[in-house]
């Protein structure tokens, strides 16, 4: 343990008189709001994006809390080194499991062990791809830690001793995690109840049934000579909704053939 590795954003401001027991630690817990921690070389770029906009209310409200832990902290010797090149040889530099390891013990103080209550996960273009259904596994979780490498990753060895899954973006080689990391708080906090508004939905959305979202009009009516579709001024709900399904099985059909093969397996089934 180093100094003050966490920092925590986005707290209720809690007069000191009225200060519960939780709050008075480094690192408080709003009672029963998930929470992430960040593992990150670079804590100054959270909350980032999330701090904005429907992420960023939620975060001030304390729908969700945010724990940075910062990397460096950790390092060893006098240059705090985090890093050191690949056993084997070539290029670039390894995050260091002693290192990395020490971050994760002190991540994992307080957490639930089992991975679906709290899972921990290393932002990795080797991991699974990102997905709406594990986006939605991580939010009904209690909170998680994340794991952001940098240079050309993180030492294979910490990653099985804490039993780490491996998420990715995408297939993509980012220069880091924290940009993966917001990506996938951003995708769970939406999720998590009381983030989106009343006029947000995340029921009819892309993904939660297994297509691609229908396309979107509003005013005005006629723009640039392009009309909003008949059916969706006529004030029939069944045809709207009819008209919208049939538009998202072709968009889907057409854009995302992998997906719909998976619809039509899984109905067959
Ligand atoms: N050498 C590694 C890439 C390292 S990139 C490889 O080839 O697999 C540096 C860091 O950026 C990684 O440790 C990871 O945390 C992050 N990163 C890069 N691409 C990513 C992606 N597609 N998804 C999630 N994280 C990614």
């Amino acid at each position: 343990m180093t100094d003050k590795p966490a920092k925590s954003h986005g707290r209720l401001a809690v007069r000191p008189s009225l200060k519960p027991r939780a709050l008075m630690t480094d690192t408080p817990d709003i009672q029963g709001a998930w929470k992430v921690k960040v593992i990150t070389l670079f804590p100054e770029l959270f909350p980032g994006v999330l701090g904005g906009s429907l992420t960023g209310k939620a975060l001030k409200e304390g729908l969700w809390n945010l724990e940075t832990i910062e990397l460096r902290g950790y390092g060893i010797g006098k240059h705090k080194d985090v890093d050191s090149p690949p056993a084997g040889g070539g290029a670039g530099m390894v995050l260091k499991a002693d290192v990395v390891g020490a971050a994760l013990e002190d991540a994992r103080r307080g957490t639930p062990v089992d991975p679906t209550a709290w899972p921990v996960v290393y932002l990795s273009p080797r991991g699974k791809p990102l997905t709406q259904s594990m986006a939605r596994d991580f939010s009904r979780a209690q909170g998680m830690t994340l794991l952001c490498g940098r240079f050309e990753g993180v030492d294979e060895r910490v990653l099985e001793e804490y039993n780490v899954q491996e998420v990715s973006l995408g297939d993509f080689v980012l220069t880091g995690g924290e940009i993966a990391a917001q990506a996938l708080i951003d995708a769970t906090v939406r999720l998590l109840p009381n983030v989106l508004g009343n006029d947000e939905s995340a029921i009819d959305e892309s993904f939660s049934n297994g297509l691609l979202e229908h396309p979107q009009y509003t005013k005005p009516s006629e723009w640039r000579g392009r009309k909003i579709p008949d059916v969706l001024l006529s004030g029939h709900h069944g045809n709207v909704d009819k008209w919208r399904l049939e538009q998202s099985e072709k968009l889907t059909q057409e854009r995302r053939p992998d997906l719909w093969d998976i619809r039509i397996k899984d109905k067959k089934l």
